[in-house]
């Protein structure tokens, strides 16, 4: 594989050889030198420093529907997230932090905008980390009692900077969206507010709908804080072109080294920006574990609905959790030879399909059986 990214510094050698994965394939793997950051601690999950990059989400419920949140959380937990946030928008959401904290299966950061008394609340609620911007709040007072409950509670703050966010003093005189510079101006000074403070358990993120801004922003930042940041792309759509503009704009960051941890934001499910943000890590070969799933883009050669075939394939085994490559190829010809590098797969032909186990064909079978056949082989193997 011949390409690097035409940027950064010294962060161009990181394709190195890949390890011999306990068979025959060798693969080369994305091996970044990563940014140093300071660490952080959300709930039991670390952030920074060696720590791997932790995936985000947040829940779209109702914060004051305690049941809905607290089964969200579950859901997301379950799909392999490892920090929720959820909005706290008014009182009532604040209040209900408390019991949805009993209940939380994963840390959870309290969103809150303007009100610092729903900061203090959360904090006194056990909540494992907020989100929201000094600057924000108004009075220094405010601030350093804010500071001094996240400090007794070892809450740390992630500054959360976009586009809509930035101050109008550092839009006067420009109009459009705002630029790498004023998205990372603003940052720190949210940043010096709670430095002033003597407060240093922080993580940054400066998203931006575009990706090219959103890149440029990070790259800023990464010079001037050794802060973590969460890596994202905001609005960034729906599941199909959000998944994609978050692949390219995280992808490029963490390739480069840059990046402790990441929501993929999707006009979605929040488990699909799970499934996302795993599909990230799981392609830049940071995270292990669960289903990675690959297919064909079919050609003339096929004479099965590989489209449907795929994505009723795709379902059955969403969920898994052991560490499976599968691959569905839709011919006979080279479809053996293209899944060899999955541990199980299936390859369509006239009226058979090839159960192929790492690189070997160990069953034909009637089409019409292949997808049962391949589901059952892939449970055992997660399972064993
Ligand atoms: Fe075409 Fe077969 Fe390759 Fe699929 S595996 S793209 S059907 S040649």
């Amino acid at each position: 594989m011949g390409f690097f990214f035409g940027f950064g510094k010294a962060r161009r050698d990181f394709f190195v050889k890949g390890e011999e994965r306990g068979r025959q394939i060798v693969e080369p793997e994305l091996v970044t030198t990563r940014r140093s950051t300071r660490r952080i601690q959300i709930g039991h999950i670390p952030i920074g420093g060696d720590a791997p990059i932790s995936v985000q989400s947040m829940t779209t419920v109702d914060t004051r529907d305690v049941m809905a949140t607290v089964n969200q959380l579950r859901q997301l937990k379950a799909a392999g997230c490892d920090i929720a946030r959820i909005a706290v928008p008014d009182l009532a959401a604040a209040e209900a932090l408390e019991t949805i904290m009993q209940r939380a299966p994963l840390p959870v950061v309290a969103d809150i905008h303007f009100n610092y008394k729903f900061a203090l609340m959360a904090a006194e609620a056990g909540i494992s980390g907020l989100r929201f911007n000094p600057g924000n709040i108004g009075s220094a007072w405010k601030v350093r009692e804010l500071v001094a409950s996240a400090k007794d509670h070892q809450i740390p703050i992630r500054i959360g900077v976009n586009a809509g966010s930035v101050e109008k003093r550092l839009l006067k005189n420009h109009e459009g969206e705002p630029t790498p510079e004023m998205l990372v101006e603003s940052a720190m000074h949210h940043v010096h507010i709670l430095e002033d403070e003597n407060f240093h358990d922080i993580k940054i993120s400066v998203k931006s709908s575009q990706v090219p801004t959103m890149v440029a922003a990070y790259r800023l930042l990464a010079d001037r804080v050794d802060y973590p940041l969460h890596l994202g792309v905001t609005e960034a759509g729906t599941p199909r072109l959000g998944g994609l503009r978050s692949a390219l704009g995280i992808g490029l960051l963490i390739a480069e080294g840059i990046g402790d941890t990441l929501r993929v934001s999707l006009t979605a499910d929040p488990v699909e920006e799970v499934a996302a943000g795993i599909a990230i890590l799981k392609d830049l070969g940071l995270r292990q574990g669960g289903l990675s799933l690959v297919s064909c883009p079919t050609c003339g050669r096929c004479t099965v609905d590989m489209i449907s075939a795929t994505e009723r394939i795709e379902k059955k085994l969403g969920g898994i959790q052991g560490d499976v490559r599968v691959a569905v190829m839709g011919c006979e010809v080279n479809g053996p030879g293209e899944a060899k590098a999955a541990d199980v797969g299936i390859a369509y032909g006239h009226g058979v399909a090839l159960l192929v186990k790492q690189g070997k064909i160990v069953k034909r079978l009637k089409p019409e059986e292949a997808e049962d056949a391949l589901v059952a082989e892939v449970h055992e193997m997660a399972n064993s």
